[in-house]
């Protein structure tokens, strides 16, 4: 399809590199240009573009590159208004989505994910399901692997498992998933796609080739995605209400299928209300790729989640612990905390942003058994909770000591949260670091008892 043919590839990050990669393999001729200067990028970045068998053009884009050009495949982040675009327009030159591109490179059939919240998170769970199924699978897009790092050549027997956002979706023509996901709808992004109605308009692209014999899988409790037209693939609806009439739902105790019974809602490690919502689009996504009920309990029993957000790490000795490291501000442990039914042991605390951590107070009376506060702001924060009437804390130097403090005080049934509410710069390079140093405390922890 690209034998022969000028392609240039707009932009550079990981998924420009995939598909500079992918457009090679297939016979193109490729062109690559980024707005940094190579100098500037990363260094992998930088190795990799140099290594490439392509001519590299960055600092600017010379409209002068679009002399003779087929096509061109431009990342999600570049404005469709900037001038190089608009000459290509004024040529008649096309641009299409890295996205569609992995689409136009593969076979397999494409489970893809869409919606303001929980894309990833559903996104993930699918794929630790299909893993578990008996077609080979692999998970990518908007998750950190591009897709056409795993689309590229893939056969019918494959499934990938895709997470998309409406920025991709923008520059999408013949992307057909068979089954595709509607997590939720809320405004969000509304500063780039302007209205409510591009929002949706972008979103429902992802349907724009589906015919009855694919499916739409649609969170039923979603007033948004409840009144809309969602194109001719057969609707599937879930909910967290047993009584909606959905295909797939959930009890106290079952999350369903048409009356049958999918996997026990206790045997799902990853915790909350949106995390449930999240398990029953995975179900009714691989309900109807046909997986059977055993496989689905499986994989939804397996998944720990994403990492560093409210990460499911083990359980040891009766004591559960998670890593929700991302949470780097209030509203992120807010959320954490009231993910979980009952009180926590939290650690938290680290680099001061100048959070006002007051109106937590209530919350934490209602959530939080005893918090160990660390770091920089560890002290700020037991005052100011105190302040709001929340006294059950003490303080530790570091996170390490944090979590000495408590396990010696966890006992079975207890939940240790890692939910900083804080930034980690204070000891940590980044979030992940600061998780990833949880999950090793636990581990010595744990080879200790
Ligand atoms: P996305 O990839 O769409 O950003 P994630 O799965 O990474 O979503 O989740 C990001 C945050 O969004 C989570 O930490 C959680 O607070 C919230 N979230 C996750 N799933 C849902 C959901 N189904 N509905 C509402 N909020 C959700």
């Amino acid at each position: 399809m690209f034998k022969g043919k000028r392609v240039v590839v707009l932009g550079a990050a990981r998924s420009g590199i995939a598909a500079a990669q992918v457009l090679l393999a297939s016979g193109a001729e490729v062109i690559l240009t980024d707005i940094t200067p190579l100098h500037q990028m990363p260094e992998a970045e930088r190795v990799a573009l140099q290594n490439m068998n392509i001519r590299l053009v960055t600092g600017s884009h010379p409209p002068a590159l679009l002399q003779g050009t087929d096509l061109i495949v431009k990342n999600p982040g570049i404005s469709p208004n900037i001038e190089f675009l608009a000459a290509a327009r004024a040529m008649n030159i096309k641009w299409i989505s890295e996205l569609e591109l992995a689409w136009l490179v593969t076979e397999a059939e494409l489970v893809a994910v869409t919606g303001t919240n929980g894309k990833t998170t559903t996104t993930a769970l699918l794929g630790e399901i299909f893993s578990c199924g008996p077609r080979p699978s692999a998970v990518g897009g908007n998750i950190g692997v591009p897709l056409t790092e795993v689309s590229f050549g893939k056969s019918r027997e494959w499934i990938l498992i895709a997470e998309v956002s409406s920025f991709q979706l923008e520059d999408c023509y013949q992307l057909h998933p068979r089954v595709a996901v509607f997590t939720n709808i809320t405004p969000d992004h509304l500063d780039r796609h302007g209205t409510m109605e591009n929002y949706i308009a972008a979103k429902l692209r992802l349907v724009q080739n589906q015919t009855e014999a694919d499916y739409v899988v649609v969170n039923m409790d979603d007033p948004v995605l409840s009144a809309l037209n969602l194109g001719r693939g057969k609707r599937v609806g879930y909910s967290l209400s047993p009584s909606a009439g959905a295909d797939c739902y959930a009890d106290e105790d079952w999350f369903y299928w048409r009356g049958e019974k999918i996997a026990p809602v206790a045997e799902l490690k990853i915790p909350g209300r949106h995390n449930r919502q999240n398990a029953l689009a995975a179900v009714a996504a691989a309900k109807v790729m046909d997986l059977p009920a055993e496989t689905i309990r499986r994989g939804l029993a397996a998944f720990a989640g994403v990492e560093h957000r409210l990460e499911f790490v083990g359980e040891y000795r009766g004591i559960r612990f998670y890593n929700d490291s991302k949470a780097t501000n209030p509203e992120s442990t807010r959320i954490a905390l009231n993910s979980f039914a009952r009180k926590v042991v939290l650690l938290a605390g680290g680099y001061d942003k100048g959070a006002d951590f007051r109106a937590l107070a209530g919350l934490f009376r209602d959530k939080v058994r005893l918090l160990v506060a660390y770091g920089a702001t560890g002290e700020k924060m037991v005052r100011q909770l105190a302040q709001g009437g929340f006294t059950e804390a003490v303080l530790a130097e570091d996170l390490a000591g944090a979590f000495s403090r408590a396990t010696e005080r966890a006992r079975p049934g207890d939940i240790v949260l890692l939910s900083p509410a804080c930034a980690s710069w204070d000891q940590y390079k980044n979030f992940e670091e600061r998780g990833r140093h949880f999950k090793s405390l636990v581990a010595g922890w744990r080879d200790k008892v």
